[in-house]
């Protein structure tokens, strides 16, 4: 039997599928619990949902190196040449065109 641990509570869905496929992409099967919650209790808002992510515990310390990795690739980062804060998706500064140091 497959054995499946939690690895991360998203705030919502589209923030727990972009995971997921992430994961995915990465050769790590995930479960995501919640999406069929609503079921029964009529229509919830997608902010009020707990979506939970499984992986299989066997992948489950690797899953949580690639989660590090992927929150580090959108976590803002601040230019060194002029201080300028970036979201993480900007390669280089949007300001000064600068790479951000390794
Ligand atoms: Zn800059």
């Amino acid at each position: 039997m497959d054995s499946y641990v939690e690895l991360y509570r998203a705030a919502n869905m589209i923030e727990a599928h972009a995971l997921k496929g992430y994961l995915e992409q990465n050769g790590i099967m995930v479960r995501v619990l919640g999406e069929a919650l609503g079921g029964a209790t009529g229509e919830l808002p997608v902010e009020s949902q707990e979506v939970r992510l499984l992986v299989e515990q066997c992948h489950q310390s690797r899953a949580r190196a690639l989660l590090n990795r992927y929150q580090q690739d959108l976590a803002p980062w601040q230019c060194a040449a002029c201080g300028e804060q970036n979201d993480g998706h900007f390669e280089v500064c949007w300001r000064c065109g600068a790479e951000p140091e390794a």
